[in-house]
Parts: C-alpha cells; sequence; structure tokens
C-alpha cells in the first residue's frame, strides 16, 4: 500500500533537492554578479577620481557629461557631472557653478544644438573630436578650441583645449603664403585660389569680371642700371600706387617680377574698365624718385573680361598676359583688351621660336662673307660675316626675318656663340689652306653682351682655331652704344686690349653724340646705307661730309655702307671717305665664293 506514496514521496524529495540547489546556485551567481557590479562601480568612481586629479595640474578643461534622459530613453540635455579646475576656468566660472548643471543651463538655439550634436556622435561612434571656432555666445576665454569626446560607460569625457595660439600661427603662416613679402601684396598663389570664388559669385549674380595684367616697361634695364635695391624700392612704389587707385574692394595683387594684376570684381561695362585701365596708366605718369634722380617709367597693361574672355581663373590670366604681351608688341605704356588674333599672333611666335631653336640645335645656318674695300685703290680690306638660315623647306632665310626674334626670345646668345665659332672655323680652313687672309667681322647683338661672357667667348675661339686676333672685329650697332652700361665698357674695352678690333655699325640711326663716340674709343666707323644713298644729293652730301670728318677727328676709319653704284664710290672718293661695302662691289656670297675675291 505505501508502495505509490514512496514513490511519490521520493521524486517529490528529489524535485526538491535539484530545485535547492538551482535556487542555490542562482543565489550564488547572483551574488557573484552584485559583487562585480560593485566593485565595477568603485572601480569606474576611483577611476574618474584619479583621471580628475591627474587632469587638475593639467591645461585641458576635462568634464563628464551624463545624458538625461526621458521616459522613452530620449536624450533631452546633458548634466555635468564633474569637471577640473581648469575646465571650470575656460567657462570663466568656479568648479560647483558648473557641476551639476546641466547644458541647457548655459547654452540656448544654436549653440546648444552644436554642442548636443558633438555628444551625441561620440555617444553613437564612442568619440568625437573637432576643432570648434569660439563664438561670443560660447563664452569661453579662448578664440579656437580642440573639443574631444569619448563615451565612457553611459557617460561622456570631454576634454577641451585651448588651441588659439596655434591657429594664429597657423593663419599668420597661411596669410605669408598668401603674401608678397617685398611689398605685401596678396600673391600669385592668393588669387589662384581667390579666383574660382570670385569667378563662381559673378556667375551667381550674373555680374562681370575684369582682370588688368599689369607689367613694367625696361623693369629689367633700371633694375641693372640702378641696382636691386632701386629695384625693389621701385616695386614697392608701384604697389602702394595701384592699390590707392583702385576702390577699396578691388585687389592689387603682384604675381611676381615686374608683374601685378588688378581684380575687379562687379567690373560693368568695357567703359568702366577702361576707366581703372587709365586710372592705372596714370600712377606711371608721375615719374619715380630713385637713386637720388627722377625716372619715367612706363607700364603695358592687358586686360581680360569673365565671361567674355574665359570662364575659369587659368583662362582669364592668361588672355590678360597675352593682352599684355600685345601692347607690349605695339609700342608699350599702353592698355589692350583681349582679342583671339593675339592669341594666333603669338602661337605663331611660339611656333617660330621652336623652330629656331631646333635649328640652332642642328645648325642649319651658313655664314656668308661680304667684302670691304679700300676705296683708293679698290683692293679687298676685309669682310663681314652675315649669318643665313638654310632652312630645310623655305630655303635661304635673311637675318631680318629671325635675328630679332633671337634678340627678344635670347635665342640670340646660343646662335651668336654659333657664329663665332663658325667664323674662326672658317677662318682656321683660310688659314690651312694658305689662302690669303683678311679680318672678318662679326655681328653681335646688344644682348650677347649683357648676358654672356664676351670677352671668353671670343678668346676662346680664337685659341682652339689658332686664331690671331687681327683676324676678327666685332661689329657693335649704334643703337646698342646708346644703352652702354659701364659694365660693357669694360668688356669692349678688355676685346680691345686683346687686338680685336671694334667696329661701329648703321652708324647715323642711333643718335650718338660726339662725346660717347670720344669715351667709347672705337676704331672703325660704318656709316649706315641709308645714308649712303643720298650723298648724290647736295644736303646729303653735306651731312656725310661731317661724319666722315668728325670719325677722321676721333682718329677713326671710316665705311660707307650700302654703296650701289660707280657714282657713289666716286663721290665717297672725293669726301675722303677710306672704305666702301655693298652690292656695287660684291653681294654677301658662301664663303668658297667669298674667297675667290681676296686669291
Ligand atoms: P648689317 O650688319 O648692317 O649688315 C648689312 C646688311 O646690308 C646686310 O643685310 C647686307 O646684305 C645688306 N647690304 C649690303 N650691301 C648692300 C647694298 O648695297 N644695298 C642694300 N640694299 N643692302 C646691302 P643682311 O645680311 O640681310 O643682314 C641684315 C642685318 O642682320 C645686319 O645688318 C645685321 O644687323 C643683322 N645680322 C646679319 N648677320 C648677323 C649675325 O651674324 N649676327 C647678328 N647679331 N646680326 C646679324
Ligand atoms: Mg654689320
Ligand atoms: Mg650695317
Amino acid at each position: 500500500m505505501l508502495a505509490h506514496f514512496e514513490s511519490e514521496r521520493s521524486n517529490a524529495l528529489a524535485n526538491a533537492y535539484w530545485n535547492t540547489l538551482g535556487l542555490a546556485v542562482f543565489t550564488l551567481m547572483a551574488m557573484g554578479f552584485a559583487h562585480v557590479l560593485l566593485r565595477r562601480k568603485s572601480e569606474l568612481e576611483s577611476a574618474r577620481i584619479a583621471y580628475r586629479a591627474a587632469t587638475e595640474e593639467g591645461v585641458d578643461g576635462f568634464y563628464i557629461n551624463r545624458p538625461l534622459r526621458d521616459k522613452d530613453g530620449r536624450i533631452y540635455d546633458y548634466l555635468v557631472v564633474d569637471c577640473n579646475n581648469r575646465g571650470a576656468e575656460i567657462f570663466k566660472l568656479q568648479r560647483h557653478d558648473l557641476i551639476g548643471k546641466t547644458i541647457s543651463d548655459f547654452y540656448q538655439g544654436a549653440v546648444k544644438e552644436a554642442a548636443f550634436a558633438r555628444l551625441q556622435e561620440a555617444l553613437e561612434k564612442g568619440v568625437h573630436e573637432s576643432e570648434v571656432k569660439v563664438s561670443e555666445r560660447d563664452r569661453l576665454d579662448a578664440e579656437w578650441i580642440n573639443y574631444k569626446a569619448v563615451r565612457s560607460g553611459d557617460d561622456l569625457a570631454v576634454t577641451i583645449r585651448d588651441i588659439s595660439e596655434n591657429k594664429a600661427h597657423l593663419q599668420e603662416l597661411e596669410r605669408r603664403g598668401n603674401e608678397d613679402a617685398l611689398t605685401g601684396l596678396p600673391n600669385r598663389h592668393w588669387i589662384q585660389n581667390h579666383l574660382p570664388s570670385a569667378i563662381a559669385r559673378a556667375k551667381e549674380s550674373n555680374t562681370t569680371i575684369a582682370l588688368l595684367f599689369v607689367d613694367i616697361d625696361g623693369f629689367k634695364a633700371v633694375n641693372d642700371a640702378l641696382g636691386h635695391t632701386a629695384g625693389d624700392e621701385l616695386l614697392k612704389m608701384i604697389a602702394s600706387r595701384l592699390k590707392r587707385t583702385v576702390r577699396p574692394h578691388d585687389h592689387v595683387v603682384r604675381l611676381g617680377g615686374d608683374e601685378y594684376v588688378v581684380l575687379v570684381e562687379g567690373a560693368g561695362r568695357d567703359e568702366d574698365v577702361k576707366r581703372v585701365a587709365e586710372r592705372a596708366l596714370n600712377v606711371f605718369k608721375e615719374g619715380f624718385h630713385l637713386a637720388s634722380q627722377n625716372h619715367t617709367i612706363g607700364a603695358s597693361i592687358g586686360i581680360s573680361i569673365y565671361p567674355r574672355d574665359g570662364t575659369d581663373a587659368e583662362t582669364l590670366l592668361k588672355n590678360a598676359d597675352i593682352a599684355m604681351y600685345a601692347v607690349k608688341k605695339e609700342g608699350k605704356s599702353n592698355y589692350q583688351f583681349y582679342q583671339h588674333h593675339f592669341y594666333e599672333a603669338l602661337k605663331n611666335r611660339l611656333n617660330r621660336e621652336i623652330e629656331l631653336r631646333r635649328a640652332i640645335e642642328l645648325d642649319e645656318f651658313e655664314m656668308y662673307y661680304q667684302a670691304r674695300v679700300n676705296i683708293q685703290d679698290r683692293s679687298a680690306s676685309s669682310m663681314e660675316a652675315l649669318v643665313r638660315w638654310n632652312h630645310p623647306t623655305k630655303g635661304i632665310i635673311s637675318p631680318i626675318e629671325f635675328i630679332p626674334l633671337a634678340e627678344s626670345t635670347g635665342l640670340i646668345l646660343p646662335l651668336g656663340t654659333l657664329i663665332i665659332e663658325k667664323v674662326c672655323q672658317q677662318l682656321s680652313v683660310w688659314a690651312r689652306a694658305g689662302k690669303s687672309i683678311v679680318p672678318v667681322s662679326i655681328n653681335v647683338s646688344p644682348r650677347q653682351f649683357n648676358e654672356s661672357n664676351m670677352l671668353d667667348v671670343f678668346t676662346s675661339a680664337l685659341t682652339r682655331y689658332s686664331i690671331e686676333p687681327e683676324w676678327v672685329q666685332i661689329e657693335i650697332t649704334e643703337s646698342m652704344m646708346m644703352q652702354e652700361t659701364g659694365h660693357d665698357v669694360n668688356v669692349l674695352t678688355s676685346l680691345r686690349d686683346v687686338g680685336i678690333k671694334l667696329c661701329l655699325d648703321d652708324f647715323g640711326t642711333g643718335y650718338s653724340s660726339l662725346s660717347q663716340l670720344q669715351e667709347l674709343d672705337l676704331d672703325v666707323l660704318k656709316i649706315d646705307r641709308a645714308f649712303t644713298a643720298t650723298i648724290e644729293n647736295e644736303e646729303g652730301k653735306v651731312l656725310v661730309t661731317a661724319m666722315i670728318m668728325m670719325a677722321h677727328a676721333l682718329g677713326m676709319l671710316v665705311v660707307a655702307e650700302g654703296v650701289e653704284s660707280e657714282n657713289q664710290m666716286k663721290i665717297l672718293h672725293e669726301l675722303n671717305c677710306d672704305e666702301a661695302q655693298g652690292y656695287y662691289i660684291s653681294r654677301p656670297l658662301p664663303a668658297h665664293q667669298a674667297q675667290l675675291l681676296f686669291s
């Protein structure tokens, strides 16, 4: 009878036993968890205290902010749970003024929203860091702060660092990067950054922009003649004068060297831009007092207009530059609006320059020689070397076509050296072949004197080809003598000391004075063919007579250029002219033909 009861009982006991065991295990686990939690909490608290103690001495403001949530879990504010002294100080407060307050107690509107957004991001992503420009309403004792919030449990650890000084330093660096050190004007870097936004604004408001590219005429000459200090002084004077002529919101930029840009936003019609250009040109009319002298210096101005001449910064600058260049070509000291054909002309010129450069590399040049004769006995006295370009497709090109381009591009330097080389080589060929030698005169451009060491170039060629200095003469034009600077005179003197004779070419075209001629001490005077052409009438004869007498008085030998008839030869003989050169005697000829005249 009890068997049923016994089995029920032992089942119940077994159940009770397992239940009690389960409960005990659960209780133990719960106790364990509670202990861990408690320890965590006190650990967090001590960590917070330790952190604040550590940060108390620091320069950073430190805060613990706790999100306050409504019953739906939405955050409606942040409580400042803790902060260090520095943290309160940044807000010009005491710690106890801050702790226990919420962000809404201090901030409203946009400032509050920005603060909430930063903290919200830290809660979501674990961290938020940004540099914040402090506004009036931020109540902070700093201009720029670095703001960093890190999620720590449910709280946010916020550090604020005052980076105002750093920022000021960076801004200063940036300003300097945008500023031309000499004049204090904005520089090329600045305009490249500024122009795109100016263009965007003009597009938006349907207005125009004018770019005036201002380039000083003959700045290099001033710099060379008066020295760099005076050059710098001039650049500064021009900068401040330009600045004074434009409206306050227009910009004057120094692109570098002697180039400025006046940037006019909201430029209006061409008529208005013209007035700006005229005012800018007037800046130069006053003259400049430099190195205790007054100097007249002009400028060339090229203008491009947005949107007509370009819709991006690069094109506008380029086209203003091209227009400026066109002004230079047309005689300087003026202004021009950009026109498309300027671009074509420039491209053309650029192509010709490339072609000439290539021709120099490949040496497509040949020297022709034109005889000079003694008028008394008609014997050949010397020759002039005249360069020709043997173009592969265009045939022989006259120097009138490419010497000016070579001079303005600087290609005259390698070309000039090549010419001296070729003449010396030819002389050595003639000498070795036992031919009779007469002196050969070589035309030298002003730039060669200014920019390469002529004494070295000549003496080294003479040595290499074993040539006597008396075999070579140098022709310099009268206009070059007019722009003589002290340096060149020394070079001329030292060339003469070596034994190389100097000829003054194209005399009569450069208006040099008697005293200048006297000073320079040259050997030969070549009367320009424009005067030779007039000796058959009385007035012309009088003039040429005067030239010959003057040259003789200075101890110079006189050559008449461009003699084309027997009659001219006779008159020159009467006038006591020493030598003649011209088509009547011989045209310029290739080396082997020219040599025949002397053998
Ligand atoms: P230039 O030095 O005055 O040379 C004289 C020019 O007058 C030469 O022209 C010559 O061919 C030309 N000519 C000579 N006799 C007569 C004549 O009876 N009637 C006329 N109508 N013309 C005559 P080309 O060879 O065309 O040279 C022109 C200019 O190019 C030269 O004038 C010179 O300034 C320059 N040039 C020529 N070769 C060189 C050179 O090797 N280097 C440099 N830097 N310039 C050169
Ligand atoms: Mg000549
Ligand atoms: Mg000449």
